[in-house]
């Protein structure tokens, strides 16, 4: 092949690193760890549903019955929504909707990877606000440069992956406020923050686009359901450069039945976030590690020393964890989604050790 039939924009892009996983307990891609197979009335409502269920048949284009659902779930109208293969699917429209090759794209970092990525593949310019001491946002920076550029689109991942960071909904407000163009907020986490969220505020503001995804706190990550919420015209506009029957059938199927049980979720969400605040205040007592502050299901760690013989001492364990090597930005670091007591109590035995 020629290289110079491959875009240019992305000639020199590297794929996306999926780490091969050969542990038992995989806690590096904030995961749930709760099977929703495992309550039985969803086992059996997805049974019964399979009796009428005809594979032979294109999905609903718009995702009808589900997008009723989610609309219901965030309390909005169902033009409000659009959903897809994940999140990382609905920040590839969303990014395709609206750059042109040249705009501007803010974002706060460090940050999810998708969205540089994406505005990149584009050819628009991506412009970062570095995160102040502890990785907490820098919001007098991020105004100012939301003045100073008026970006296209301006990101806020809010928790932020991979930090756990959580900004005020009224800080966003301003930011919405200062914007006269597109402001994005990755809300794939809100579940474990439980507050903040700004997702009521599409009412207010028509340049407000959130976005939401059933992998993280309904556990739903290998079905692929993400959805962005937003004002009608910027959904119809989204809806464009979708792919006619982009969602699979099974997967509407499925993401309905999962949202009717949401409250059982919630309780294992609710496990998770007081399973966090225990790991938290056990890792803080550790010497030579710090431990940042999270909103999310998963805590951002990092060393002064032995970064990648803890990384190995867990594997020999059977636990994966996220490790970011050679990172200007997130020196010594790991990221670690928060599953159970048990693996848990292994992941500190381990970080007491080799710290010791
Ligand atoms: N946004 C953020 C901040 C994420 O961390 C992720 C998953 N890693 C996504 C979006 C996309 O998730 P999914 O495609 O599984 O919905």
């Amino acid at each position: 092949m020629k290289t110079e039939w491959i875009r240019k924009t992305i000639q020199n892009f590297e794929p996306y690193f999926v780490a091969p996983i050969a542990e038992k307990n995989v806690i590096n891609a904030n995961e749930n760890y709760f099977n929703v197979l495992s309550i039985p009335a969803v086992k059996q409502e997805l049974i019964e549903a399979l009796d009428t269920f005809k594979p032979q048949i294109y999905p609903k284009p718009m995702a009808d019955d589900l997008r009723k659902a989610l609309a219901e779930y965030v309390d909005l109208k169902p033009e409000n929504i659009i959903c897809g293969n994940g999140g990382d699917e609905m920040i590839t429209y969303l990014l395709g909707t609206f750059l042109n090759p040249g705009d501007k794209l803010l974002v706060h970092s460090p940050t999810f990877d998708m969205y540089e990525l994406g505005a990149e593949t584009l050819g628009a310019q991506t412009i970062k606000v570095k995160d102040l001491a502890g990785y907490r946002r820098d919001k007098e920076g991020l105004l100012a440069a939301v003045k100073k550029y008026q970006p296209k689109i301006t990101v806020i991942c809010n928790p932020n992956n991979p930090t756990g960071d959580l900004l005020p909904a009224s800080f966003i407000e301003v930011v919405l406020k200062a914007a006269d163009n597109l402001v994005f907020v990755d809300e794939a986490y809100m579940e474990f923050a439980q507050k903040e969220s700004v997702i009521s505020l599409i009412r207010q503001y028509p340049n407000l686009i959130v976005l939401r995804t059933l992998s993280k706190a309904f556990g739903l990550a290998g079905m692929r359901c993400g959805y962005l919420a937003a004002d009608q015209e910027i959904i119809n506009a989204i809806a464009k450069i979708k792919a006619p029957y982009n969602l699979n059938a099974f997967t509407q199927l499925f993401a309905q039945i999962v949202l009717r049980h949401k409250e059982e979720l919630f309780k294992v969400r609710d496990d998770i976030v007081e399973e966090r605040k225990r790991l938290f205040d056990e890792l803080v007592k550790i010497p030579g590690l710090t431990v940042y502050p999270s909103c999310t299901n998963f805590l951002l760690v990092q060393v002064e020393s032995k970064h990648e013989e803890i990384f190995k001492a867990l594997k020999e364990k059977d636990i994966l964890v996220k490790i970011y090597r050679n990172s200007a930005e997130l020196p010594n670091a790991y990221r670690i989604s928060v599953t159970t007591k048990e693996v848990d109590d292994t992941l500190l035995e381990v970080f007491r050790k080799e710290l010791s």
